[in-house]
């Protein structure tokens, strides 16, 4: 049995070894998608070949996909890692990626945003949503309750009548999408990417922790934690532009 020392020295061996580890945290893209489809590729729409083609390159390539609740806290980060993101709560979600997922084994975090979903035609339904939470391969988070302009409004509104405005997007998309899927909703994805520091105080006030950006390269530790990056995939890059915005 090690002596007392021989214990504290392990102790601050690995204590060296943590904080090393911390200071080093490689920055690490969180992707950004929206649409899947079979065939039909878009600014927003990514065919699933193309998907399925980058997922083959970041295995080939030693990449670990991980849960962006994890990223959010800079804990036992591999290197290299990524975390995939999907907005909207398209229906393609639930048809097209939710089985490859699956195939895969792989996690992803929804942000969806709650007033869309089993109304809109396109949108993703409470039932489907639930199945995938279930599965333990997909986390959902907030969007907003309806995806709006925060720009436009502002523009529209009066001041307090903005205020309330903001608190209701956030404050309810947050709750609806707790109650109606027993989950806890910490993490939230700025619509169209507009955020600023008015709308961070009022994320932080809603119980937000981390919260998204839509561009600006790689995250990292030390990044505004209520703006961290994301880097958007377009149905129309390339294999070869995909492996640079994952490359360090
Ligand atoms: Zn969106």
């Amino acid at each position: 049995m090690p002596s007392i020392f021989g214990l504290r020295a392990v102790a601050a061996g690995l204590f060296c070894l943590l904080a090393g580890a911390a200071i080093a945290a490689p920055p690490v893209p969180i992707l950004v998608y929206h649409r899947f489809d079979p065939s039909q590729s878009g600014l927003t729409t990514v065919t699933t070949a193309s998907f399925t083609q980058q997922l083959d390159w970041l295995a080939a390539h030693h990449y670990q996909i991980i849960p962006l609740a994890q990223l959010a806290q800079w804990r036992d980060i591999p290197s290299p890692a990524v975390a995939i993101t999907v907005d909207d709560g398209h229906e393609s979600v639930f048809t097209q990626l939710y089985p490859i997922l699956r195939q895969r084994h792989i996690h992803v975090t929804l942000f969806v945003y709650p007033s869309a979903i089993s109304r809109a035609s396109y949108a993703l339904t409470w039932p489907q949503l639930a199945e995938m939470v279930n599965s333990g391969l997909v986390d959902v988070q907030a969007h907003t309750y309806w995806h709006p302009d925060f720009r436009k409004e502002k523009a529209a509104r009066s001041p307090a009548d903005y205020r309330a405005f903001v608190d209701m997007q956030l404050v309810k998309s947050k709750t609806v999408l707790e109650q109606r899927l027993g989950i806890s909703v910490t993490m939230l994805a700025w619509p169209y990417g507009i955020h600023d520091p008015m709308l961070e105080d009022a994320a932080r006030r809603a119980g937000y922790t981390a919260a998204f950006a839509f561009a600006g390269g790689q995250a990292q530790p030390g990044d505004d934690p209520l703006a961290i990056p994301r880097i958007p995939v377009s149905g129309w890059v390339t294999l070869a532009q995909f492996t640079r915005l994952v490359s360090p």
